[in-house]
């Protein structure tokens, strides 16, 4: 396999010789480094204590959430998981698209899940933005995108649509426990939505 021309050596090298010499950090002091540089190097620390946990891939809580991308929800802390319960599956607004219902159908049917938890919650980007973000896209590079923004108003009702978007899946095996909830980013609290 083949690597670009701008990234002559891999990401370990250049970390762990701390940059010295390097030509693909473009003049850039790798101990203050790129911000993926930083991560890699958080994982060195989290790799030094891990231990193996054993686990098969199927989740112990039989559960997959499905949540927006936002950096002011973590999943695991807020919903008291543990690493291996559950799958999360997040995308710009938790939205339910073909993608989203794909990974819940292999959750399900290969990896053993029979619950969805839906997240969706307030001051979401999506709710600032609207379909014309496809139009100005496709103006600005000459073609337009095949997936829907998504954008929304209302995040109730965008949280019960996607809970119907689950429901109605034929690809699921299990869609009798399906619920919606808003994330109130201000207070961490959860509200959940009537599916009504
Ligand atoms: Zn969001």
């Amino acid at each position: 396999m083949t690597t670009s021309a701008s990234v002559p050596t891999g990401p370990d090298s250049a970390i762990r010789t701390g940059g010295a010499g390097e030509n693909s950090t473009a003049g850039t002091d790798s101990t203050a480094g790129t911000v993926t540089n930083r991560l890699v190097a958080a994982n060195e620390r989290y790799a030094a204590d891990f231990t193996d946990p054993g686990m098969d891939a199927r989740p112990v809580l039989e559960v997959a959430v499905v949540a927006c991308m936002d950096a002011r929800l973590d999943l695991h802390a807020a919903l008291g998981l543990q690493l291996g319960d559950c799958h999360t599956i997040r995308n710009a607004g938790g939205v339910v698209t073909d993608d989203v219902l794909r990974s819940l159908t292999i959750s399900q049917r290969a990896l053993g899940t029979r619950s969805v938890v839906l997240i969706h919650h307030t001051g979401c980007g999506l709710e600032s933005l609207t379909e014309e973000f496809r139009h100005d896209l496709e103006m600005e590079v000459g073609q337009r995108p095949s997936w829907a923004v998504e954008s929304f108003r209302d995040v109730d009702q965008d949280v019960r649509q996607s809970m119907q978007r689950v429901r109605t899946s034929p690809f699921l095996l299990h869609t009798d426990d399906v619920r919606g909830f808003v994330f109130d980013v201000r207070t961490g609290l959860l509200r959940e939505i009537d599916p009504a």
